[in-house]
């Protein structure tokens, strides 16, 4: 059996036609503004989906459903979109527009918890029942999956884990709370850091690895700066890791799962720089427990496909 996967990201949407082991087999993508109404994303939705089947050659009774991986509010049980920033409507009942245009299941979830989803099927998260996945960008995207099911909460809101404080009183977030991790811990928080430090330090490494890049401040420029031996990189990284463990300390001590996956672009550094050292600080700073009964701490596999996987994968988990 195949699944379709939709990520609606910032820019983009992007459509994969999916197997069951998790593997994309075709994708597409078209442009968020090129979506004028809610009709419009139904009627793409469905366009896309029948143009992958034709592409790998799939008939359309062996696609089993299609997901639809967004961030911000969804209403699961209705597969309404309630509200995300990236589109600019609200209160979509998605499932019943995309009726209209293709009788398949349609699936709704929150990006984090797709992300979830997508890595306890196809990537770090395979061996574990208890699991959970952070996703470092913009802000920080969370899922957790718990004896295999996706914790929604009493409303399927659950898992909005960039939005725990771990400053009180500290920088303000569009939530309306302070001290939100995500202000200090996504990757947007990472370069911002990144940026200040480099300005108070005109003469550092950080600084040319910066110019290097056409002046731009880049999730990696740090890195670049602390594997060159710059003192001044090194403390952004060391800062920034203390930031990321501060939340993932939180979200140990709370769930302890099984395995705990850590995605976006700046899980891609280098163990020695960014992996060895959480879990040094980690197993420091969570609640004491014997060695093989902590939680393991990983990268996520699925890299910038774990979007469209794990919308697809949703139809999965309603199949078995
Ligand atoms: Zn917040």
């Amino acid at each position: 059996m195949n699944y379709i996967g939709i990520d609606i990201g910032a820019t983009n949407l992007k459509a994969g036609l999916v197997d069951d082991r998790g593997r994309i087999l075709a994708t597409q993508k078209m442009k968020i503004v090129q979506i004028e109404s809610p009709d419009a994303l139904a009627r793409n939705l469905a366009r896309m989906t029948q143009e992958l089947a034709e592409e790998v050659g799939v008939p359309m009774e062996e696609i089993f459903s299609i997901g639809v991986g967004v961030p911000g509010v969804v209403e699961i049980r209705s597969g309404s979109l309630q509200y995300s920033c990236n589109l600019p409507f609200r209160r979509v009942p998605l499932r019943r527009l995309f009726h209209k245009y293709l009788n398949k299941p349609l699936y709704l979830e929150n990006d984090g918890n797709c992300a979830a989803v997508g890595e306890y099927y196809a990537g770090a998260g395979r061996s574990s029942k208890r699991f959970v996945t952070i996703t470092l960008g913009t802000g920080i995207g969370g899922g957790i999956i718990h004896n295999g099911k996706i914790y929604h909460g009493s409303n399927g809101m659950a898992g909005e884990v960039g939005h725990m404080s771990i400053e009180y009183n500290g920088q303000s977030c569009p939530c309306g709370r302070k001290g939100c991790w995500e202000q200090y811990a996504s990757a947007s928080a990472l370069k911002r850091l990144t940026k200040r430090i480099m300005d108070e330090n005109p003469e550092s490494v950080l600084r040319q690895v910066v110019d290097e890049n056409d002046g731009h401040v880049s999730g990696q420029s740090a890195f670049i700066a602390a594997r060159r031996g710059d003192p001044i990189g090194q403390y952004v990284c060391n800062a920034y890791i203390d930031y990321l463990c501060a939340g993932i300390v939180n979200l140990v001590n709370i769930f302890q799962p099984d395995t705990l996956a850590i995605g976006g672009g700046v899980s891609n550094e280098q163990d020695e720089q960014l992996l060895f050292p959480v879990r040094r600080i980690v197993a420091q700073q969570s609640i004491p427990c014997e060695p093989d009964k902590r939680t393991r701490i990983v990268k996520a596999e699925l890299g910038s496909n774990a979007g469209i996987i794990g919308a697809a994968l949703l139809g999965k988990k309603k199949r078995i």
